[in-house]
């Protein structure tokens, strides 16, 4: 089996760009094993990788709604709960299948905290300070939490309780992905040799294997990898950039998409442009054009508006979004009318991912040397 892991933080209302270079990445891997383009952290092709291995494998997938996450910046208690609820409607409107894969919410596994712990006492301060999303995001707070430090050990913690071999991200994730590779090799190094260690597990009645797995990144390599704000062409759209304008939700209505589209960011210059540096809100709107209609070529798209003025090409923009989320909406609709289903759903979930997150945090702490209760 291969283990695929994935979340998004209840911030906020899911964006495009949580859609195109996340959700919509797990659902063609949940139905097809594969990615129509991807990439590891070493640039090299996914597909091409796996197309040298013969076996056969089996995906198991998980799906997590991260709200231990979103804790690292303030939220509002009374708002949590319901966009925890949402983010997870939206993953089975987006077409995550919960009896093919696994959707539950972080902080109903307690390993992940705890793990987290035993990570952060391994992890060099200068690993940390080395993060640009908490440059980012302290420059932008008014008080910076310690947990928006440690935060990629979390997310570290997410990831290695699963074994998961591979983590579909969009790019801001690099990084983040990196130094949970880099805390892979440094525990496994640390703790998971010798004699001294096989006995323990032995005692234990666990294998004497490395405790974790080194986990690939999967990085799509369309534009909506990185999807921009419509306010600035060169800063990342995110669900906690205070403008609403700068977004487009998965949820917003029709009107509300026109509009935003309408007043978004654009330049005086002749027609559309692909990849032109100077323009990178050209580029961004072409991107998120080509990527709601995936069976259309770049040539064809191009040929299609090149010529046209803003005037022209935004409104047609509009019209492709709203089509393509317009089913999303409507399965959403459905999915929040039946609690019953969506608790269900998350209960399950948790079940499942307990089970092989509550092994791996055993053989954690076996290899750290604590005491294990029998
Ligand atoms: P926040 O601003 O609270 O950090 P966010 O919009 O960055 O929210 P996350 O929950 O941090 O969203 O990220 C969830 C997933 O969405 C990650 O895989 C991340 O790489 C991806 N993602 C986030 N923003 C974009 C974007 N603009 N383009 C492509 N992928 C994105
Ligand atoms: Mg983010």
């Amino acid at each position: 089996t291969r283990r695929i892991l994935s979340g998004v933080q209840p911030t906020g209302n899911l964006h495009l760009g949580n859609y195109l270079g996340a959700i919509q990445q797990w659902v063609e891997f949940q139905n097809t094993g594969k990615f129509a383009a991807a990439e590891n952290l070493d640039g090299e092709s996914i597909n091409e990788k796996d197309a040298q291995d013969d076996v056969e494998v089996v995906n198991e997938n998980f799906f997590c709604v991260v709200d231990m996450h979103a804790i690292t910046v303030p939220q509002d208690p009374a708002q949590l709960e319901e966009s925890t609820l949402a983010s997870a409607a939206l993953y089975i409107a987006a077409g995550i299948d919960p009896t093919k894969s696994k959707i539950f919410v972080q902080s109903h596994v307690s390993s992940h905290a705890e793990l987290a712990w035993l990570l952060n006492c391994i992890t060099p301060m200068n690993w940390l300070e080395r993060m640009i999303q908490f440059k980012d995001k302290a420059k932008k707070a008014e008080s910076v939490g310690v947990g928006l430090f440690t935060y990629p050990v979390l997310m570290a913690a997410d990831i290695l309780l699963y074994q998961a071999d591979r983590v579909p991200v969009g790019e801001d994730q690099k990084q983040h992905l990196e130094l949970a590779r880099d805390i892979v090799r440094r525990f496994n190094d640390q703790y998971c040799k010798g004699g001294a260690y096989k006995k323990r597990c032995k005692k234990a009645g666990l294998p004497s294997y490395p405790v974790f797995t080194e986990p690939e990144a999967m990085i799509v390599k369309a534009g909506g990898a990185r999807v921009m704000s419509l306010t600035d062409g060169t800063s990342k759209m995110s669900k906690s950039d205070p403008a609403e304008a700068s977004r487009i939700n998965v949820l917003d209505p029709p009107n509300v998409i026109r509009d935003k589209i309408k007043r978004c960011k654009t330049d005086s210059l002749p027609g559309v442009e692909w990849d032109n540096p100077a323009r990178p809100e050209s580029t961004n709107l072409l991107n998120i054009y080509a990527s709601v209609q995936p069976g259309r070529s770049r040539e064809d798209i191009l040929e299609e508006v090149k010529d046209m003025a803003w005037g022209e090409f935004k409104p047609l923009l509009a019209e492709a979004l709203i089509q393509h989320l317009e089913p999303i909406q409507k399965r959403y609709a459905e999915v929040r009318a039946d609690d019953e289903y969506l608790k269900r759903v998350l209960r399950e979930g948790a079940e499942a991912a307990d089970a092989i997150a509550e092994k791996t945090l055993k053989g954690a702490k076996v290899a750290m040397g604590f005491s294990v209760p029998n």
